[in-house]
């Protein structure tokens, strides 16, 4: 349904052709825009936040970072742990901070960033 947005900064909507009249709105007492939107979105792609990953030295890592363990660590549910300065080749980012992707003899595990040294 066709609806008016203000593109001003207030997020003003209407429903009939207008002005916007938010206080310290960019756009206040211009009139409003038409759209045509279904979703209340009004066109606005939703923007990934950029992820910024760091290593335990605040280095940022990437896709495809090699790093060192500085601790010794238990895998889960098994007996197996990696020692520390195990290498990891070619780490993968996930959509969480704190973790990272990667594989380590063959398996597939996560790793805190927090244990993680850039190479
Ligand atoms: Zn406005
Ligand atoms: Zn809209």
């Amino acid at each position: 349904m066709t609806h008016y947005i203000c593109k001003g900064g207030c997020g003003g909507v209407l429903e009939e052709m207008g002005i916007c009249e938010t206080d310290g709105c960019a756009n206040q007492w211009q009139m409003m825009e038409e759209c045509n939107c279904g979703d209340g979105m009004h066109g606005k792609k939703e923007e990934a936040p950029i992820l910024v990953v760091k290593d335990s030295n605040g280095t940022v890592l990437k896709d495809g970072d090699d790093v060192v363990l500085i601790k010794d660590l238990p895998l889960r549910g098994s007996s197996t742990v990696y020692k520390r300065g195990t290498k990891v080749m070619n780490i993968k980012l996930t959509d969480n901070a704190d973790e990272v992707d990667c594989r380590l003899d063959g398996a597939a595990i996560v790793l805190r960033t927090e244990f993680l040294k850039k190479v």
